[in-house]
């Protein structure tokens, strides 16, 4: 089989309403959409969900990397020596994480076409759903309650909820949030590196009551130390994000035992092979692992999925951010159902994109 043509191109989708985290306000998002055609009829589908903060890139930057090095180094190439080509391409592509997603993303959809199978299945087939949670931003205390509060009669039973700029604010809000939708729905939160390692202690010990499930990156991304801090002062998980960019990222949180738990994300980290590769360091360090994600379609969102799926130590999904998302392009590539995501049960990552 060999790889006849590429085709990509980048699609805006605004979000159904504004979303504030500690540093930004978001209104829409641009993904940029891969399509990976064989001279067998098989054809890959994958996404890139560039973001400037978190992986550092623009589509643009994501449309000519693809265009300039992805395109001639894959044209002519037998799209299942998977690992062979994403080696060749991590060099040009250490910069381009999302970019490097959708490749992989694209490849493994092949492979799982090929042996027409799910690609859940392939790669390892653990578990068949997984709940996720969903995220509200930051917003003023009895917004947040009401959110929460729609969102656990939607059917879900876990709520993320975002801080990280004022820690009495956040206090408040969370523990509004647990009177208000009862002890059984799990409550995560992200101060996404907003607080100091004292206003984390803080925020852990006036929220005890809250029997909160974790804390997501407390501090700031480039002081591991920092996060270390927290970890050894709390007695909840504390998770890293925003510090786990790459596989030795990786190794070097789990080496010095910096935190209890790590947060995933395919397009920061570049798709599914690298995905698995920090899973196993994290699995080898005893580390629960969640899969998360960007502002990204269903499809990135599916890609996800089937990784998480795939492994024992994946325990938790943060798989939403699709739902936030209009006019989305692969709407459907996977399903909710009360609160957990199953994948299609068609092969590789079950969604046939059409290129435009
Ligand atoms: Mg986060």
């Amino acid at each position: 089989m060999k790889i006849t043509h590429l085709t990509f191109w980048p699609v805006t989708m605004p979000l159904k309403e504004p979303y504030t985290i500690a540093y930004e306000t978001i209104i829409k998002t641009t993904n940029v959409f891969l399509k990976i055609e064989t001279d067998h009829g098989v054809t890959g589908s994958g996404c890139a969900a560039p973001d400037k903060e978190v992986t550092g890139e623009t589509p643009e930057g994501v449309l000519k990397i693809l265009n300039d090095t992805v395109y001639p180094a894959l044209k002519g190439s037998d799209p299942l020596r998977i690992s062979f080509l994403l080696e060749r391409l991590l060099k040009h592509l250490a910069l381009y994480p999302s970019a490097l997603a959708a490749v992989d993303m694209a490849l493994h959809d092949i492979l799982g076409k090929t042996a027409g199978l799910p690609l859940w299945k392939l790669l390892g087939g653990f578990r068949d759903r997984i709940k996720t949670s969903v995220t509200i931003g930051i917003l003023p205390l009895k917004e947040t309650v009401k959110k929460a509060r729609y969102l656990a009669d939607q059917g879900f039973r876990s709520i993320k909820i975002k801080g990280g700029v004022d820690v009495a604010s956040d206090i408040a809000r969370i523990t509004a949030v647990r009177e208000s939708v009862g002890k059984d729905i799990e409550l995560r939160f992200d101060a996404n590196q907003g607080f100091t390692p004292e206003e984390a202690i803080r925020f852990v010990k006036e929220t005890k009551m809250v029997r909160l499930e974790l804390i997501e990156q407390p501090t700031p991304k480039g002081k591991p130390d920092l996060l270390g801090r927290v970890t050894s002062h709390v007695a909840i998980p504390v998770m890293a994000d925003e510090s786990l960019m790459t596989l030795r990222d990786a190794f070097r949180l789990a080496r010095r035992d910096t935190v209890d738990m790590v947060n995933v994300k395919l397009m920061k980290v570049g798709g599914i092979s690298t995905a698995l590769q920090i899973n196993a360091v994290a699995r080898a360090a005893g580390l629960e692992v969640m899969v998360g994600c960007m502002d990204e379609a269903a499809l990135g969102i599916a890609a996800g999925l089937h990784c998480a799926l795939a492994r024992p130590n994946i325990i938790y999904a943060d798989l939403d951010g699709h739902l936030d998302l209009l006019q989305d392009p692969t709407d459907g590539a996977v399903r909710l159902k009360a609160g957990f995501l199953f994948p299609s049960s068609k092969p590789g990552l079950g969604f046939e994109l059409k290129a435009p």
